[in-house]
């Protein structure tokens, strides 16, 4: 930790406090290596008392009508819209995402804010028919109790907020705990609740190693619910974790998200999708473009094209306007995206450009990497494996059937696109791609708050996030019956 360094605490019980003698660790810009602040390490201890302060909050904040909690959500996002510019820019030097990008994270938060804020004077539940005389049955919606909150990098703050503010307009209280190489910008989050007067102990956050405070949050029997963004391998260690407790756990996990590009398809709408797609965030999104299948009719000139914009595409400081591309988002992730292009090559895929680490000059301070491409053949491990980086792999075909054969022989299924103007077999891919979504003649990436989002096989377990699904996954539901009969009926008993 350097001198001049920013020191940040934890969050608990609506107060920054520094547990003496704590552990830190410090975040740093992928593209230059500046300090984003130093952050607490937290112990177990500290996830205890955490929960300990959302446990206590939780009867007040249940209490609170819904639309209050609404109206609190709304200062919320009326103060993450003040600070957009400047927690974007935050965004981007701490994870690496372009400042457009940045901005739009940011944004993305903002509107999920401002829609769950609505969502309070909604919460709906259902009157359903009696089969007994003078009984009136319905539904109604009531908050789980004390949620964690487990998120990954690549959103810093959108993601937090599709959970937090979820969670708190259903009248649950928070535990958050980010990923650690993005804590900076889950203090900015946690801040934008602070400034708008959310009580004590409502939402807290933890920071520090997700196999030291997650297992905390994970165990802790005051842990109702668990929310998690995050790889395949983690999210199946919280999923039997949190079964074991027989708690809820929602698991929004990773993918390996193909664009179709069909013979009669406007070549150069599927050209923007694409490189937007494949090589936006770094590659670094849930929903990235990873795999190109491309009719065969087309193959070759839609390369030619794609080789051609990639020439011009700038990488380069994420901060700069007219940069496409940034750093990949840390040492690690730098390690595993290089990793693959030695797997591809080994593999016998052919590398048609990129594949390496840009070094020289302002390079030599980050993790830069080509936008890459191999031409591959379906099952290898850089055609089916998530790689989460700037890796692109193209994959021959001969028709509609074979493309969507291949689009779904892969154990993910959140997103998946296909370009054509045939409008028949733009809705048969709707029936046939598996994956929690689909886009015709746009990008696998691109959602949008009101709608649900998630996946299936194993980028999930069911559930889904965003839209009012994010309600189903942070209440429960309570039957009521009420008699007003005034003498006792037996159900299914009594004459009908
Ligand atoms: P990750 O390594 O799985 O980490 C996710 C979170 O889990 C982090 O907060 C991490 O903390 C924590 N964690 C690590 N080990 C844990 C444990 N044993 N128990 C509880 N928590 C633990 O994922 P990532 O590298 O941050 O994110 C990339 C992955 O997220 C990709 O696979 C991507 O596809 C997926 N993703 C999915 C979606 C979606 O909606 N489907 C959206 C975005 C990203 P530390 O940071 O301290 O390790």
């Amino acid at each position: 930790m350097s001198a001049q360094e920013e020191r940040f605490g934890l969050f608990i019980d609506g107060k920054w406090e520094e547990p003496s003698g704590a552990a830190r660790f410090s975040t740093r810009n992928p593209a230059n290596g500046e300090s984003l602040g130093s952050f607490v390490a937290a112990t177990p201890a500290d996830a205890a008392r955490a929960i300990g302060a959302a446990a206590r909050a939780f009867p007040g904040w249940k209490e609170t009508p819904a639309p209050k909690r609404g109206e609190i959500l709304l200062r919320v996002g009326q103060e993450l819209k003040r600070r957009k510019e400047e927690v974007g820019r935050i965004v981007t030097r701490e994870m690496g995402k372009v400042i457009s990008e940045g901005r739009g994270d940011v944004q993305e938060a903002i509107d999920f804010i401002e829609y769950m804020a609505g969502e309070g004077r909604r919460l709906a539940g259902e009157t359903i028919p009696s089969e007994l005389h003078a009984k009136f049955c319905l539904t109604v919606r009531q908050p789980k109790g004390v949620v964690a909150a487990i998120t990954p990098w690549n959103f810093p703050t959108a993601i937090p907020n599709w959970k937090i503010a979820a969670a708190l307009i259903s009248g649950n209280t928070v535990v958050f705990k980010p990923a650690s190489a993005t804590s900076r910008c889950a203090v900015e989050v946690v801040r934008t609740y602070e400034a708008a007067g959310l009580p004590p102990g409502v939402l807290n956050l933890v920071t520090g190693a997700g196999g030291v405070v997650g297992n905390a949050l994970i165990e802790d029997p005051r842990v109702r619910a668990i929310s998690f963004t995050g790889g395949v391998e983690t999210g199946r260690e919280v999923y039997v974790r949190g079964a074991k407790a027989l708690k809820m756990v929602h698991l929004e996990l990773g993918g390996k998200n193909p664009q179709i590009v069909m013979d009669d398809a406007d070549l150069d709408l599927a050209l923007e999708g694409i490189l937007f797609g494949a090589f936006g965030t770094a590659g670094q999104r849930c929903t990235a473009t990873s795999r190109l299948i491309l009719h065969e009719k087309v193959y070759d000139e839609f390369l030619r094209r794609l080789n051609e914009r990639l020439d011009r595409f700038t990488i380069g400081d994420p901060l700069d306007p007219a940069v496409d591309m940034g750093p990949v988002a840390s040492a690690d992730q730098e390690k595993k995206v290089l990793g693959y292009v030695a797997i591809g090559q080994a593999e016998g895929a052919t590398l048609l450009r990129g594949g390496r680490k840009l070094t020289g000059g302002a390079y030599d301070r980050g993790y830069f990497i080509e936008p890459t491409i191999f031409a591959t053949r379906h099952g290898t491990r850089i055609s089916t494996e998530e790689i989460f980086g700037p890796i692109l792999s193209v994959l021959r075909v001969g028709s509609y059937d074979e493309a969507v054969r291949v689009a779904n022989d892969v154990s993910y299924g959140l997103s998946s696109s296909i370009y054509t103007r045939d409008v028949n077999r733009a809705f048969r891919a709707v029936q046939d791609l598996e994956a929690g979504i689909t886009y015709i003649n746009a990008p696998t990436i691109g959602a949008e708050v009101q709608l649900p989002f998630g996946g299936i096989k194993n980028t999930g377990n069911g559930g889904r996030e965003a839209g009012s699904a994010a309600i189903e996954e942070f209440t429960e539901i309570k039957t009521v019956f009420v008699d007003f009969s005034g003498h006792l009926q037996k159900a299914q008993i009594d004459p009908r």
